[in-house]
């Protein structure tokens, strides 16, 4: 079944309106958005982990409601979906290989799920989030439904402009950085030649964690993300692979020719370009190290201190009205 039809049998079904225009969740199919029990309730199609198709459903409470018990009551209506609670919003996600699941099938779940949500969470239904005023329209903040009074939005997106500001005056430490961002590099190395040793094999993973450890540490030490940050981290992952390696090959050569780990770890590094050009797996780590440092430079962007706020507007009503778009 096509998705704008299946998102809007689902509509019809569970009485939330059907907003193609809104692709909160990555399909361009659109987005199903409302009020259900009182509680902000979103559905629509997405990607779940590692790419499969899935189904995504939000489920938005109040500030004052205890997430810990959300995600347990949630955690038993749950079924096949994976759960993710935060303060005020709770993520389900349902991949699926071949077809969708039946519509009425699927309206019973977020049926349950909501029934489950009523025992632990209070309901935000018209009442701005942030003072609590009456609030009658939901908007998309960033993406994400809720319920915004006008005079709290401008209040948001002043506080996140003096935000940005501040972040952008914020003092650079490089030095720190650099520290920070070595002894990261460091335990990479280790790590990644320990592993290559013992299980006689190198991962790609292992770049990509290793960069994103280095770029954590880096950010930690500078304070905050500029280009020599970010630069420093892609060099100091690429250095830390290749040190690594450099490791893994001294292990080596320590045990077959029964030499010190010093000695051995000397004697690889004078001949360092040599080994690595010379073994298959040494040219396939430079190629990961390189796509780390790579993940690593485009991972640390800058936070985002960014208030979008986009009314919903009007709903599709029909299938017709769907394909008119
Ligand atoms: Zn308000």
């Amino acid at each position: 079944m096509k998705n704008q039809e299946w998102l809007l049998q689902i509509s019809k079904l569970t009485g939330l309106p059907y907003y193609q225009q809104h692709t909160i969740f990555g399909d361009k199919s659109g987005t199903l958005i409302g009020l259900s029990d009182g509680f902000v309730v979103a559905v629509g199609l997405g990607k779940g982990n590692g790419g499969h198709a899935a189904i995504k459903i939000l489920l938005r409470y109040a500030k004052a409601s205890d997430s810990g018990a959300v995600h347990q009551a949630l955690g038993h209506a749950k079924g096949k979906c994976k759960l993710a609670t935060d303060q005020t919003t709770a993520t389900l996600v349902q991949t699926y290989s071949f077809a969708k699941p039946d519509a009425a099938d699927f309206t019973e779940k977020v049926r349950e799920l909501l029934t489950a949500l009523k025992t632990a969470a209070l309901p935000i239904s018209g009442k701005c989030e942030e003072c609590g005023r009456a609030e009658q329209q939901i908007v998309l903040l960033n993406d994400v439904p809720a319920y915004y009074c006008p005079s709290c939005q401008v209040q948001l997106t002043q506080k996140l402009d003096v935000a940005a500001v501040a972040y952008e005056n914020l003092e650079t430490n490089l030095l720190l950085g650099l520290v920070y961002g070595m002894v990261a590099a460091l335990l990479g190395s280790i790590a990644w030649g320990g592993v290559a040793y013992l299980l006689q094999r190198i991962f790609l993973w292992g770049a990509i964690g290793i960069g994103l450890l280095v770029g954590k540490a880096v950010v930690k030490g500078t304070g905050k993300v500029t280009w020599a940050a970010r630069i420093m981290s892609g060099v100091l992952t690429a250095a830390s692979v290749g040190f690594g390696d450099s490791i893994f090959y001294a292990l080596t050569v320590m045990k077959e020719n029964q030499l010190a780990f010093a000695t051995a770890l000397r004697l690889v590094m004078t001949n360092f370009w040599k080994l690595e050009s010379d073994s298959d797996g040494g040219l396939l780590s430079i190629v990961f190290a390189l796509i780390g440092a790579g993940v690593t430079m485009y991972g640390t962007r800058k936070p985002a201190f960014k208030a979008r706020f986009i009314p919903l507007g009007t709903p599709a009503a029909t299938l017709s009205s769907v394909a008119a778009n």
